[in-house]
């Protein structure tokens, strides 16, 4: 068996574990599984005085005013909820007596005894039920009304049923010692106590019999037949006891003085005198003390398994809650940029996975490269621009007055150099179609950051940074591919022209020598091949530029999008103050208040865990 200082030292814990969990008592709750005491008998059988003097001190309703005490009265429930007291066996007492509501009600529900300020200290605080009380245990004493055995005047006919009901809903519990009451002046055969008794209770393990009022007795009789067991046998011993008469009371006897007595009367007892020292107040007290431990360590040991449980299956939720709403945020500047880094990253990488796959919407940029590039390009009027009669026109012009001799060097360039500014709209094109695609999956892992969602301020920050970025990309994209389109016009592939004149002209004559005079200058025949010719260098370049173009691209907006959308915004950010810092993980103030509340309980649970770890009594 444990000691009773480790079991008191257990029995806190639970206790301030209990109080954390939110467990008040109730069906089920660990306060149940403490130990009660409970006196069962009939009236003025002595239940009161036996609860009394086994506590040590006057503390029933009787005005003996001189007990340090608080009796807090629940108007609302109708009991006493607790009575509050120091005494040998146990200073904390939740006490329920039915028969002392009167008292406490007309104190205005709370009565405070005298010597109050003595034990303050030792009182519970308003937060702490368990403060500044160590090394107590919680105990309830349970004063139940008295059996009866008819309804008096006055009295519903259901009187003694509904009495021996309620009495019965008491001590039915098996964590409930019962103190079976019997005045010796009654035949023990006739005791209504040890009836209930042995009804609830039938192998006696948490029963005892007492016997009060021995000094009562006739003259030539006693109750060593019942106290040594052969009237009646019970698991534990017979206690006789010799409470305060009635004209102690009057007298104001305290308790010291009528345990002294007590003593005295079984001392020189010649019946009793040899079990003085197995008799009286203060042995019964020393008795139950040792079968409450017991008790308490059995229905403790087998509930901390479920405790435990519950606390750990707690702490994983409210662990998992705080993850969803996000961790607190350190109140250093250090911490502020942290998080705020941390948050980038986590927006970066959905950004990221975005583009490259682990997400949607990546591949729509290639479906800007695959098909509206290739469709614009295609879309490009060249058959207009190359027409018969334009060629015709630009030729002509670029001859001016002179018509050329043998090719029309300057009527080509102007014709392919016009040709190929057509590029430039589907090369700005694709640069603002991808840019759009960004911008869009940008928006998204916006959204998809759920770390982001609890800072509505540095979310809005990152997405204009991210979207100040993407035009930046834009921009640098556009000179670079319109560049392309001008490096194309700037010089123009040589070789190309060389094969041409060196390719048979199927259109002359079969017979025509490089003698024969050259053909009409403008006719339709050379103008149509000077078309084609022009055609056939655009086609060329455009299949370059079908090729080039994505690839500048991709240089430019989706290459750096990857690798750098964020670094401007880390330059700024990392030169922040930290009063700018904390403005931009601005939160929502009831979202605050919830993380707070969270983080309290979690603390407490955790906290409660260890007390009941320190135990090791798992
Ligand atoms: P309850 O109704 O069962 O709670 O009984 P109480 O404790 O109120 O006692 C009823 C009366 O019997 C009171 O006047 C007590 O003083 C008196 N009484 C109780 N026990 C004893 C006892 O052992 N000896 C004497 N002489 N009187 C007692
Ligand atoms: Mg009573």
């Amino acid at each position: 068996m444990a000691t009773m200082e480790s079991l008191i030292g257990l029995v806190n814990r639970i206790q301030r574990a209990c109080t954390v969990l939110g467990d008040h008592g109730g069906e089920g709750s660990l306060w149940e599984a403490l130990p009660s005491v409970a006196v069962v008998g009939g009236q003025s059988s002595g239940k009161s005085s036996v609860l009394e003097s086994i506590v040590g001190r006057d503390f029933l309703p009787r005005g003996s005013g001189n007990v340090p005490m608080r009796i807090t009265f629940d108007p609302s429930a109708g009991v006493l909820v607790s009575l509050v007291m120091v005494c040998d066996l146990f200073v904390w007492i939740r006490y329920r007596d039915p028969e002392a509501v009167g008292v406490a009600t007309s104190q205005d529900g709370e009565w405070v005894g005298t010597h109050m300020a003595d034990l303050n200290h030792l009182l519970p605080q308003n937060d702490d039920p368990f403060g500044g009380i160590r090394n107590v245990v919680n105990l309830t004493l349970i004063d139940l009304p008295g059996l009866t055995k008819v309804a008096v005047e006055g009295q519903p006919e259901s009187i003694v049923r509904d009495i021996e009901d309620m009495v019965r809903s008491y001590v039915e519990k098996p964590n409930c010692i019962i103190l079976a009451i019997s005045p010796a002046n009654q035949d023990i055969a006739t005791s209504d106590a040890i009836k209930l008794a042995r009804e609830v209770d039938p192998a006696g393990e948490r029963t005892f019999g007492v016997v009060t009022k021995l000094d009562l007795m006739d003259k030539g009789t006693n109750a060593l037949d019942v106290l040594e067991g052969r009237s009646y046998r019970l698991q534990h011993p017979w206690v006789g006891i010799v409470n305060r008469s009635q004209a102690d009371i009057n007298k104001n006897v305290d308790m010291i003085a009528a345990r002294r007595k007590e003593q005295e009367y079984f001392a020189n007892s010649p019946d009793y005198g040899h079990l003085a020292h197995k008799m009286g107040s203060e042995y019964l007290a020393k008795l139950l003390s040792k079968v409450a431990i017991h008790h308490l360590e059995s229905a403790i040991r087998a509930r901390i398994p479920s405790i435990v449980a519950l606390i750990n299956k707690t702490i994983d939720e409210l662990e998992a809650e705080l993850d969803r709403l996000g961790r607190p945020i350190g109140a250093d500047g250090g911490a502020q940029l942290y998080t705020i880094l941390e948050m980038c990253r986590a927006f970066d990488r959905i950004f990221k996975e975005h583009l490259d796959g682990g997400r949607p919407g990546g591949d729509r940029i290639y479906g800007v490269f695959d098909n509206q590039l290739p469709a614009a390009l295609k879309k490009l009027p060249f058959d207009r621009h190359l027409s018969l009669h334009n060629v015709r026109k630009v030729i002509s012009e670029a001859d001016g007055y002179q018509p050329h001799l043998i090719a029309p060097e300057q009527g080509y360039r102007r014709l392919i150099d016009s040709s190929l500014g057509y590029f430039k709209g589907p090369a700005e094109a694709s640069v603002d179609a991808v840019h759009f695609v960004l911008k869009e999956l940008v928006r998204k892992s916006i959204g998809e950051t759920e770390e982001l969602k609890r800072f509505p301020t540095l979310q809005s920050d990152i997405a204009a940074a991210a979207n100040e970025a993407l035009e930046r990309f834009r921009d640098d994209s556009r000179k670079t591919v319109l560049r392309l389109v001008e490096m194309e016009s700037a010089y123009l592939t040589v070789d190309f022209f060389r094969k041409l004149s060196h390719e048979p002209d199927k259109g002359s004559n079969p017979g025509s020598t490089p003698n024969t005079p050259a053909p009409d200058r403008y006719g339709d025949h050379h103008l149509r091949k000077i078309g084609s010719n022009v055609s056939a260098y655009v086609g060329m370049v455009c299949d370059t530029l079908r090729n080039t173009i994505p690839k500048a691209v991709v240089h430019c907006q989706v290459r750096e999008a990857k690798k750098s959308l964020l670094n401007y915004f880390y330059a700024q950010v990392g030169g922040r103050e930290k009063k700018q810092l904390s403005a931009m993980l601005d939160e929502d103030p009831t979202l605050m208040e919830k993380r707070n509340a969270i983080a309290k309980r979690l603390e407490l649970y955790k906290h409660a865990r260890d007390e009941i770890d320190s135990v090791g009594w798992k």
